[in-house]
């Protein structure tokens, strides 16, 4: 099923983190006067996004993304090229006015669950050894942005061939993240 084309970074093989990484630099995907982010830390649940709002490289159906505590970010060139996409948005997604590349996501409402971890795309980092992506969200979501519903099985049994679990929303792990938050928020106590 190799035809089936998700990523560059999941379809020429996934590369494992290296040992002990503790970060690097991105950069947009301008020819000179790149903005460029320091993440000063190896990044966290790194996963495939099938969302429309996830910024993908030209010609993917996937993004591919992860996050990484927000005091680890910051912006060490050309800040000034950055804008937010949709203030709106959950995820304050900054891009480049330059080449459109996301640069980090920032969620500002102090009541999010994942407040404090911004997202990010290795794939723009010259350096080797970020997490490798384990998952792949919101998968059903693809079709919202124009892929045809017959072409899903074969995405989904692609994304399980090369090891990951295609999942509808995000993973169980941070759905589960997600809810126990809600219930804090609402004042309720799981029962252990
Ligand atoms: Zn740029
Ligand atoms: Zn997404």
């Amino acid at each position: 099923m190799s035809h089936v084309k998700l990523h560059p970074a999941l379809d020429n093989g996934i590369k494992p983190a290296a040992p002990a990484f503790a970060g690097g630099t991105l950069q947009c995907l301008c020819p000179t006067d790149k903005v460029e982010v320091k993440v000063a830390a190896q990044t966290l649940h790194n996963h495939a996004c099938g969302c429309s709002k996830c910024w993908k490289p030209a010609g993917a159906k996937f993004a591919v993304i992860a996050v990484v505590p927000r005091d680890k970010v910051s912006v060490t060139a050309n800040a000034d090229k950055l804008e937010v996409v949709d203030p709106s948005a959950t995820i304050q997604r900054h891009a480049c006015k330059g080449c459109h590349a996301h640069l980090y996501g920032r969620i500002e409402n102090k009541d999010h669950a994942f407040y404090g971890l911004d997202f990010v795309h290795t794939e723009l980092s010259p350096q080797t050894g970020w997490a490798a992506p384990g998952f792949a969200a919101f998968v059903s979501s693809i079709i919202e942005t124009g892929t045809p519903v017959a072409e899903m099985a074969g995405i989904r049994g692609r994304i399980r061939e090369i090891g990951l679990e295609p999942y509808d929303c995000l993973s169980p792990e941070l759905m589960d993240a997600l809810a126990a938050h809600t219930a804090k928020l609402k004042g309720i106590v799981a029962a252990h």
